[in-house]
């Protein structure tokens, strides 16, 4: 066994009490772990700087001088500690609020000092607040390392002070003990040649006492380079595979019947030539006697059920049944309607399954699907239960599918002998360096136009004591007999005071806008489902003007007389979402209006994800935006994925051309050596066969 897996207790240096501490808190096992965990940044201290020439920053800086004077403030427990230090270029103030008697002893006049620390300033004075401080004698006399790393630390581990100093005698202790040439190298050769990467032992050895930055950078790529690389390969591995092996309904150009009578006689609009694009693509997938296994990526509003109906058509025309699975209730009934309004010319026995459908139409459902008599049947995740049983199911479409969880889809396979063919269709624009990692093994097809006629929507910022501004236009608006969305926030944790809010601006709102003049209504989660239909039919029907409602709305409701969409506390939503609910409007002729209503209190954050929202529709590069505001880990559908996307080094909000290069040398490397069998790649079989273990794939759960 390798010295690499011993436990790290036995590590000069480490004991029983601090392994507990960075096995329980940092997962640091072996001095295998030990090594591999990496600085994400290094704080430079090769360079010393005078005062003149500091200003405010969140980086911090040394420098060398002496005190000119120390001083205790206050008394007892509140006592603090401010020194006067100077190096000849100025003056700069040092405060210690904690620890101040241990501190003042060391303070000593007439001796030259190092002190490190972020600057800023205070009443016109730069301060440092809790510096660093050592004696210039004690500093020189030691080996002075440049370069200090920026460790990964949880509170625990902070308090117990294991820093970059800590850390790095760690790491020499462990690179002491295992000597050289013992870590392995897990990349083949000509991959370290093509893209001049260092090996690994000296990668990690670059990181961890890095004597130069672009040695560093290096370094840093080659960690970046494989975490993606791995994940990659898989994927490429598992596509052809795929490819190779799944088997999947074969449908047949010349089946084309009630298809060819849809375009003829009932499309009632030209399709887009993003929308003819897809369907040849997806045509191609069909007819190839494979599995389909499709991902359709299409802005809010670009017409993704068009291309729902036009597939499951295909399906039906070759004799098998089909069906559509939406996220919520609401959603379903939508697209039940959406489909009965499409194929009303045509003989399709369509069928809605959803939580509240009542026992007896259960039954007959069944029977009917059973049987075969329905050939269409849309619904929410009532349609994985087991009592869900079709005669020759071939092609199951999910819509949004990120909020499905992996157990949940697992469960299509179960539905027919050969796994019916999968399109899964998602409105939230995930960016590219996201979508290749998460989806890296499915087929994407993106839909990246509207439909002709859409007037861009009006977004506008209004603070709280504008709001007579959004009153006006609301009045306005129904004035001209259009409808409006007002959306409030709902935050889990404190539901109950979610609601308080929603039931205060539906009442402002009645007061604002009396009945009977104006109709409002409120929709939220927590109503039944009848409630909820029965509002929301009002609200689609025209008869109600107002709906006041929590984020239920957010997914594929569709009003197009609705011309404004009001959100409130906008500054709590993410810009995904955002984007979701401005999407439920300017879906008709109309020029339509979001107006996002700011707090009082906007965080830098928040105040830059609105002005966003004012600046573009793109729903892409909001996706991007919202990634470099949140990092990639925090973006809806991430977390389900299973897939590690939160990397040591690698980010994918930054990491983009890292990514493509990883991405292309994977697909190469399968695309010369599909099993991996030639000699140079022996190293990359046996790497794959170990991540294999470890992780999930997309492929096996959608
Ligand atoms: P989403 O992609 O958000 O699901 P929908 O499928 O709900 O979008 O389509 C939005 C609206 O655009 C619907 O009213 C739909 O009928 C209409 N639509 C779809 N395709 C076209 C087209 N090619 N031309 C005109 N309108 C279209
Ligand atoms: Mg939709």
């Amino acid at each position: 066994m390798s010295i690499l897996n011993d436990d790290i207790q036995y590590l000069p240096g480490v004991g029983p009490q601090r392994a507990n501490l960075l096995k329980t808190e940092l997962e640091i096992f072996t001095i295998n772990d030990l090594i591999n965990f990496l600085p994400f940044r290094y704080i430079d201290r090769s360079k010393f700087y005078t005062i003149a020439e500091v200003a405010p920053s969140t980086v911090a800086v040394q420098i060398k001088g002496r005190f000119i004077s120390k001083q205790t403030v206050g008394v007892g427990a509140k006592a603090y500690l401010k020194a006067l230090f100077t190096d000849g270029t100025g003056r700069i103030e040092l405060t210690w609020f904690k620890g101040v008697k241990w501190i003042n002893p060391l303070i000593k006049p007439s001796t030259d000092y190092v002190v490190f620390g972020k600057v800023s300033e205070f009443h016109g004075m730069l301060s440092m607040t809790h510096p660093e401080i050592e004696e210039l004698q004690k500093f020189e006399s030691r080996p002075q390392q440049d370069f200090i790393g920026v460790y990964p630390a949880t509170e625990k581990t902070r308090k117990a002070n294991i820093n970059g100093k800590v850390m790095q005698s760690l790491m020499e202790a462990a690179f002491n003990k295992i000597g050289t040439n013992s870590i392995y190298e897990t990349l083949p050769k000509y991959l370290l040649d093509e893209f001049q990467m260092p090996n690994l032992e000296s990668t990690l050895r670059t990181l961890h006492f890095p004597k130069d930055l672009n040695q560093v950078s290096r370094a840093q790529f080659r960690i970046k380079f494989e975490e993606l690389f791995w994940i990659q390969l898989a994927m490429a591995f598992r596509k052809q595979a795929h490819v190779q092996n799944a088997k999947g309904f074969q449908f047949v150009r010349s089946n084309d019947n009630l298809l060819a009578r849809f375009y003829k006689e009932f499309l009632p609009f030209p399709l887009t030539k993003a929308q003819i694009r897809v369907m040849s693509e997806i045509r191609k997938d069909v007819e190839s006697g494979h599995h389909m296994n499709r991902l359709i990526q299409g802005d809010v509003g670009s017409g993704k059920t068009l291309i729902a109906v036009l597939s499951m058509l295909l399906a039906i025309d070759n004799g098998y049944q089909a069906c559509l699975m939406a996220p919520t209730e609401i959603l379903a009934q939508q697209h039940a309607k959406s489909l009965q309004e499409f194929l009303k010319g045509l003989p399709i026995n369509i069928a809605l399954l959803t939580g509240s459908t009542t026992k007896k139409m259960r039954t007959e459902i069944a029977q009917g699907l059973m049987d075969g008599s329905i050939q269409m049947i849309v619904g929410t995740h009532a349609l994985l239960e087991d009592t869900v049983q079709f005669k020759n199911i071939g092609l199951c479409v999910i819509d949004e599918q990120h909020r499905f969880g992996v157990a949940q889809r697992a469960k299509l396979w179960t539905k027919n002998t050969i796994q019916p063919h999968v399109l899964v269709m998602t409105a939230t624009p995930i960016p590219r360096t996201l979508a290749m990692t998460l989806y890296g093994d499915l087929d994407v097809s993106v839909i990246d136009e509207l439909p002709p006629g859409r007037k861009p929507i009006r977004t506008t910022m209004l603070r709280d004591s504008q709001r007579q501004k959004m009153y006006e236009l609301i009045r306005s608006e129904i004035a001209q007999g259009r409808q409006i969305y007002i959306v409030y926030p709902l935050i889990q944790e404190s539901e109950r005071v979610d609601f308080k809010n929603l039931e205060q601006g539906y009442e402002t709102i009645r007061k604002v806008f009396p009945e009977p003049q104006y109709k409002t209504i409120m929709v939220h989660g927590k109503m039944k489902p009848a409630e909820k239909d029965e509002a929301m039919q009002k609200f689609a029907s025209g008869e109600a003007h107002i709906m006041v409602a929590t984020t239920v709305i957010e997914v594929g409701v569709n009003v197009p007389n609705a011309t404004v969409m009001v959100i409130e506390s906008a500054e709590r939503f993410g810009l995904s979402q955002l984007h979701q609910l401005r999407g439920r409007v300017g879906r008709g002729a109309d020029m339509s209006y979001c107006v996002l209503m700011a707090g009082d209190k906007l965080s830098q954050d928040g105040r830059t994800r609105l002005e966003t929202m004012v600046q573009t529709t793109d729903g892409f590069q909001l996706a991007e935006m919202d990634m470099k505001l949140r990092g990639p880990g925090d973006i809806e559908g991430t977390q389900q994925s299973g897939l590690p996307i939160n990397f040591k080094l690698a980010n994918l909000a930054r990491d983009g051309q890292i990514l493509n290069l990883a991405r292309n040398a994977a697909f190469h490397i399968i695309e010369h050596d599909a099993n991996l069998e030639r000699s140079e790649n022996a190293i990359l079989a046996q790497g794959l066969k170990q991540r294999n273990t470890q992780s999930v794939s997309w492929r096996d759960i959608s």
